[in-house]
């Protein structure tokens, strides 16, 4: 086995689709330099070594350290230093690098090979100020990384040295200055150890290196791996690199760079720089960087010059290689650089992370401008992040009242009561309110609170700091680096030009604009046009299955339509009943005491029926409708208070105390394995009656109205047996005639039911007989199949997905082994008898783009979600069908 690959010097041992033997870093930086791009040179240990390592006691393979030596040598003579040479030594860098990018969860060295001589030697070749400045980040670094000294002591005893010295900023310090601290910093370190500081660079090296396989298992990287199911095995590489300095004076500089920008998607060269700075200085949102290109500076209204002006020569070169790794890639790259003394080098490249509504306008630019095809962008949206695009935005013609401006960092706007701690983020959450967390900046500490925000608002920071990039990931509303801010974590307060806000104040932040406004500001839907129309538009050619809507009221149907829906998979009759100008009616229906007393009742339910059906259909002129008959336990509609009771026993002239018998006649101790479902229909035929003539009698409505067939489909819910359904199609069915007696119309229907019981999923070859479609109800699927209580499964489903005894909650995305197997087995069986029955699902899973996956593999016809996720399951059925 060979366990180190070389690169540097326009030749690499590795290549880009080694990703998995060298991590995204190792094996991107090998295929820099393989297009002859300016990449310090280095080696990388591959994964294999990480495996090694924790399968035999965290100890190397035997061959390691020579072939470490063999790849230093090498960088040695390229660079023409020795690694640990007193005279001329080779500094390196060494970094993690996974397979997948696993950010803030592994640890960096810069600086190593740095000790008492070698510093010496740095300061005779280059500058002694530079010297011992470099050598006390390594200390500070290393110590914090590989030797568990926390930077805070390091910090202390530099606040001390500037206090005593009437120093103000770092700049302020001399070179002995340095080294005097350098002195403190050792001693200090020693002090906690026990142990001095290591001088000897190989000791460093294998430190560093024993730090970063180390990582792979702290506690932040398991959590990671966790929350984004990257498997422990995979392991990281090491990355070993010769260091390159952006902190050598004014035409030294280190930067991050996209090649489009990440926000917006708009095509331009997109990032930030700083002058005489190294490696994390940009990150860290200490110094407000500055932006790389001029146009971009005049934009932000920045008086600081661009790159493209302090560093002409050194821009230009940036300029072109980011189109060059860009053509290369063929995606928006996310890069990073340092200009040491006006000459560029290239530290980084990999595909960038982007918001929703960047991945769509990039993906569509990059089809038209030929460098993908249509079906490769619509593979390059992630479904799920089209959410963020469902977002609300600030409504333009409310009145902006702006408290202060930070940088757009993630877009889309929130409201809600400021906290100032992740923790009080997430308790205020818990007690149903919507918090914006703010904090000067934040760290990974705080990813809880973020989730648990509407919004996150900063003081310092850019747009690639900590909060921009987790709140872009997580598509939350981010405003960051909004410096008037002044934010006092003790009191509890933000203050900004002699207002102050706080902690429980309604803010609203703008994340398009980066604008915090006072109060809460009307919001409104986003516009579904432009890019998202293209790429629907290519995902809606390429995919197999169709996609309905979840939808019984107007508002819910003309959204349904807008976001694309091509039919409606399920109307909750049920929902038509709590309405205020009915639930008497309802209540009376189910309170009679006999026939006679619901045909009463619900003949004054049959009009307001049918004039919401009617609705319906005129919306969706000609498309499917599935309705379904009322379904849930019938106490639900009762009357609570004794004014309701009042009110129902006078409007039925009936006293109050056979009410409250009838009331405790219905009172079920588990309901939703109660007298619900096609139960109800059962029991009593005349609601089920009532409903389908509602349908029919609209159905005949509005096919005149419209023009278009209505092809109503009706749908049983709950069945267990066969009998059961064909007691209810038969009522179904005679109903049918006789609309069509009255009206002398002739309708085309189906009669369908769901199947959402186990018994009936294992019956379902017989329950096809008479059922000519079938729809998943995965809800109620998942519920009896796991025999989980889909109301109260919060309280314990969290210590199950912990603890790994389930991958996912099985109420979000499909368990397609249990729950999953069922609903094959029903597509099968119901197939068996009816070869053409139609197929669709429609509980919650018909959203999630994994569920939606697997509906595709079975061949169902349909999904059927809320209307704003249908534009997730076009996006998903299309990737699936792919
Ligand atoms: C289901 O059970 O999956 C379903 C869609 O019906 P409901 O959620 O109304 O029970
Ligand atoms: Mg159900």
């Amino acid at each position: 086995t060979k366990w180190v690959y070389s690169f540097g010097d326009g030749t690499a041992e590795g290549k880009a689709d080694m990703r998995n033997l060298l991590g995204g870093k190792g094996a991107n930086l090998a295929e820099m330099a393989n297009l002859g791009l300016p990449v310090p040179p280095g080696f990388t240990i591959t994964t294999e070594v990480c495996t090694y390592y924790y399968a035999h006691g965290e100890t190397y393979p035997a061959e390691l350290k020579g072939e470490v030596e063999i790849a230093l040598a090498k960088i040695g003579a390229l660079t023409g230093k020795t690694f640990g040479d007193p005279g001329n030594p080779l500094l390196v860098s060494v970094r993690s690098g996974a397979r997948a990018s696993m950010p803030g969860m592994m640890d960096t060295v810069l600086n190593l090979g740095l000790n008492d001589a070698t510093v010496e030697a740095v300061a005779a070749l280059a500058d002694r100020r530079f010297a011992f400045d470099s050598y006390r980040r390594f200390i500070t670094m290393y110590s914090g990384v590989v030797l568990g000294v926390d930077h805070h002591h390091f910090e202390e005893l530099l606040e001390g040295f500037k206090l005593r010295g009437g120093l103000n900023l770092d700049t302020d310090l001399s070179a002995d200055d340095w080294a005097e601290l350098v002195v403190q910093y050792k001693a200090m370190v020693a002090e906690k150890l026990g142990k001095p500081f290591p001088q000897d660079p190989h000791e460093q090296l294998w430190g560093a290196i024993g730090a970063v396989f180390g990582s792979w298992m702290n506690q932040r990287a398991i959590t990671y791996r966790r929350l984004h199911t990257i498997p422990e095995s995979w392991g990281t590489a090491v990355n070993v690199q010769s260091m390159v300095f952006g902190n050598m004076g004014d035409t030294s500089a280190t930067g991050v760079a996209f090649t489009r920008n990440p926000s917006t998607g708009e095509h331009a060269l997109y990032g930030e720089f700083l002058v005489n700075a190294q490696g994390e200085d940009v990150v860290a949102g200490i110094r407000t960087p500055q932006d790389l290109t001029e146009a971009a500076r005049i934009a932000a209204g920045s008086d600081k010059p661009s790159m493209e002006r302090a560093l002409p020569e050194a821009f230009k070169e940036f300029e072109r290689i980011s189109k060059v790794l860009e053509d290369h890639y063929r995606d928006m790259q996310d890069l990073e650089f340092t200009v040491e003394k006006g000459k560029l080098w290239m530290l980084q490249t990999r595909s960038g992370k982007r918001t929703a509504k960047a991945a769509l306008r990039i993906a569509v630019e990059l089809a038209n401008e030929g460098r993908i095809t249509q079906e490769e962008a619509v593979v390059r949206v992630d479904p799920a992040a089209l959410d963020q695009l469902l977002h609300p935005a600030i409504d333009p013609k409310a009145e902006r009242k702006v408290v202060a401006s930070g940088l757009p960092a993630s877009p889309g706007a929130a409201a809600g009561a400021i906290v100032f701690s992740a923790d009080e983020a997430e308790a205020m959450k818990q007690q149903g309110r919507k918090v914006i967390l703010v904090r000067i900046e934040t760290s990974p500490e705080d990813i809880h609170g973020m989730h648990a925000a509407e919004g996150i608002l900063t003081s310092r920071g850019g747009m690639t700091s900590h909060a921009a990039v987790v709140a872009r990931g997580m598509g939350k509303p981010c405003v960051s680096g909004a410096g008037s801010l002044r934010i006092d974590y003790a009191a509890q307060t933000l203050t900004v030009s002699g207002v102050t806000f706080q902690k429980g104040d309604v803010l609203t932040i703008d994340g398009s604009t980066g604008q915090v406004l006072a109060g809460e500001v009307p919001m409104q839907q986003p516009e579904l046009s432009g890019e998202f129309a293209t790429l629907m538009g290519w995902a809606d050619k390429v995919r197999r299955l169709k996609i309905r809507a979840n939808a019984e009221t107007p508002l819910d149907a003309r959204m349904a339509r807008s976001f694309g829906a091509e039919g409606i998979g399920l109307s909750r009759t049920e929902h038509m009943f709590f309405d205020a100008g009915r639930i008497l009616a309802v209540r009376e229906m189910i309170l009679a005491d006999d026939e006679a007393g619901r045909r009463a009742a619900l003949a004054k339910l049959l009009p307001m029926q049918r004039a919401d059906f009617v609705e319906l259909f005129e919306i969706m002129k000609g498309l499917p409708c599935t309705i379904r008959l009322l379904d849930p336990p019938l106490h639900e509609f009762l009357p609570h208070t004794d004014a309701e009771m009042a009110e129902v026993a006078k409007s039925l002239g009936v006293d109050i105390e056979r009410i409250e018998r009838r009331r405790k006649d219905l009172h079920e101790v588990n309901p939703m394995l109660g007298f619900r479902g096609c139960r109800i229909a059962i029991a009593f035929p005349e609601i089920a009656e009532m409903q389908a003539r509602a349908i029919f009698e609209a159905a005949v409505i509005a096919a005149k109205s419209t023009g278009e067939p209505v092809v109503p489909e009706v749908m049983v819910p709950l069945i267990a047996t066969k009998a059961e359904f064909d007691i209810v199609n038969a009522v179904i069915q005679k109903t049918a005639k006789a609309v069509e007696a009255e009206t002398g119309a002739k309708l085309t229907f189906q009669v369908g039911t769901m199947i959402e019981l186990p018994r009936a999923a294992l019956r379902a070859e017989e329950i096809a007989e008479t059922a000519e479609f079938f729809s998943f109800g995965t809800n109620d699927l998942t519920q009896t199949c796991y025999g989980v209580s889909r109301d109260d499964a919060g309280t314990f489903l969290g210590p199950y997905v912990q603890k790994g005894i389930i991958e996912v909650d099985p109420f979000v995305s499909i368990d397609v082994d249990g729950v999953g197997e069922l609903v094959k087995i029903g597509v099968e069986r119901g197939r068996k008898s009816r070869p053409d029955i139609k197929l669709g699902i429609c509980g919650e899973h018909g959203g999630d783009p994994a569920s939606v996956a697997f509906c595709d593999e079975i061949g169902l016809d349909y999904v059927s979600c809320s209307p704003f996720r249908v534009p997730i399951a076009r996006l998903a059925a299309a990737q699936a069908a792919l």
